[in-house]
């Protein structure tokens, strides 16, 4: 996909509009940042303007702020954290997004300055269903600039004014990020180092059912855990107990694996558990074959499982994982989501993680650093996973 890029840009001495996802988890007693992940994964990106010449101007979404000015999910504290990340910049701060104060401390910015305005989402216009009013919001941001820069893979799956028209108003480009992230996703899809197996868990298979039915017709094998498994296994009539299933998905969970067959794939189930008598760690806990006996809930893949599909992630070329296999929160319930990021690191291909769950319990075993791409973005991978246009990448391409 040839995206703008930023090389193409001549940005010395001019103002670029950077849009970054700065929507860093905070620390619900104290509000401070728990995990900068995302900002430093878009330092580069900042480096390489503010090393060009150019100087920029920030905006971000933090959180979902329910009235217009929420201190809590204010950017005045991670302009303050951008400083200890870039010591020796100059970091001003805008406690508006747009408006004249915005406009003349963007006016007054010199060359390789930073401003980073208000969390752009304490205007409604930002995420108005009218795209007039979008428009309208966006020409107000980027009559601050020369230049738009795209780099929040995480927010590129909305068409929000921030991304979508302000990428259509000025001439624009995507950040090393994004770029990378669409470029590791868009192999994975078209021409993946085979054999390809993807891993996939979590809760539910309806939030995972149109991810599935793209990669059935691309991944060599697709490794199924989580509660959603037991949802596949009751369409075929095999015993779960009281294991979670989604009784109004079980047509499709039978239908995938039949897609799977006729597509020469394969969907793997897990063959043994660790079930539970109660939905935590104080209850009657013990390892069982396929069927799960009545009075007996699913809760982790079992010890055959874990080395059966271990086995199939090391002889993998590209690993796909987005997911735990378990609850892995618990743990006792956890072996089985560390085995896979234990076997994921001994792959000699290109191993590729996604989604909140899978990437925190990534950071708890300690092996982040085996992994060759950690996905910042969660809605944003697997709509791009499900075969849809992003639209942040949509109007960089306009
Ligand atoms: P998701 O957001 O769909 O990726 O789901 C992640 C959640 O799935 C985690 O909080 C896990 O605790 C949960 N989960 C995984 N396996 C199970 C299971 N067997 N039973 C209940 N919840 C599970």
């Amino acid at each position: 996909m040839a995206l703008p890029s930023i090389e193409q840009l001549d940005v010395a001495g001019k103002k670029v509009l950077l849009r970054v996802d700065f929507n860093v988890p905070l620390d619900k007693a104290t509000g401070a940042i728990s995990d900068d992940t995302r900002m430093v994964k878009s330092l580069p990106t900042l480096e390489l303007l503010l090393n060009r010449g150019a100087s920029v101007i920030l905006m971000s979404h933090l959180g979902r702020p329910e009235k217009k000015h929420d201190p809590a999910l204010s950017l005045k504290n991670i302009a303050e954290h951008l400083k200890t990340l870039l010591p020796g910049r100059s970091i001003h701060f805008s406690p508006e997004a747009i408006g004249s104060n915005a406009e003349s401390l963007a006016q007054s910015l010199k060359l390789g300055e930073i401003l980073v305005l208000e969390n752009i989402r304490f205007y409604e216009e930002e995420t108005s269903k009218d795209e007039k009013v979008r428009t309208d919001f966006a020409k107000k941001l980027c009559k601050m600039a020369d230049f738009y820069v795209d780099d929040a893979f995480g927010a590129a799956h909305r068409a929000h004014a921030s991304i979508y028209e302000c990428a259509k108003l000025l001439p624009s480009a995507a950040g090393l990020l994004l770029k990378k992230e669409i470029d590791v996703l868009e192999r994975i899809v078209s021409s993946p180092e085979r054999p390809f197996v993807a891993v996939i868990g979590g809760a539910k298979v309806s939030s995972k059912l149109a991810v599935l039915e793209n990669l059935v017709t691309k991944a060599d094998a697709i490794l199924i855990g989580g509660a959603m498994a037991y949802t596949f296994l009751k369409s075929r009539l095999i015993d779960v107990g009281t294991s979670l299933v989604e009784k109004e998905f079980l047509s499709q969970a039978f239908q995938i694996i039949d897609k799977a067959a006729y597509n020469k794939r394969q969907i793997i189930l897990p063959e043994d558990h660790i079930v539970s008598s109660e939905f935590g760690e104080k209850g009657k806990i013990k390892t069982v074959k396929r069927s799960i006996p009545e009075g007996f809930m699913g809760m982790d893949i079992g010890p055959k499982t874990q080395d059966h599909y271990a086995k199939i992630i090391k002889s993998a070329k590209t690993v796909l994982w987005n997911g735990p296999m378990g609850v892995f929160e618990m743990k006792k319930f956890s072996a089985g989501t560390f085995a896979i990021a234990k076997a994921m690191a001994k792959v000699k291909g290109q191993t590729i993680v996604g989604g909140g769950d899978s990437i925190f319990a990534l950071s708890q075993s300690g092996l982040e650093d085996k992994m060759t791409h950690i996905s910042t973005g969660g809605g944003a991978t697997l709509e791009y996973l499900e075969g849809k246009k992003l639209p942040g990448i949509v109007a960089l391409l306009k």
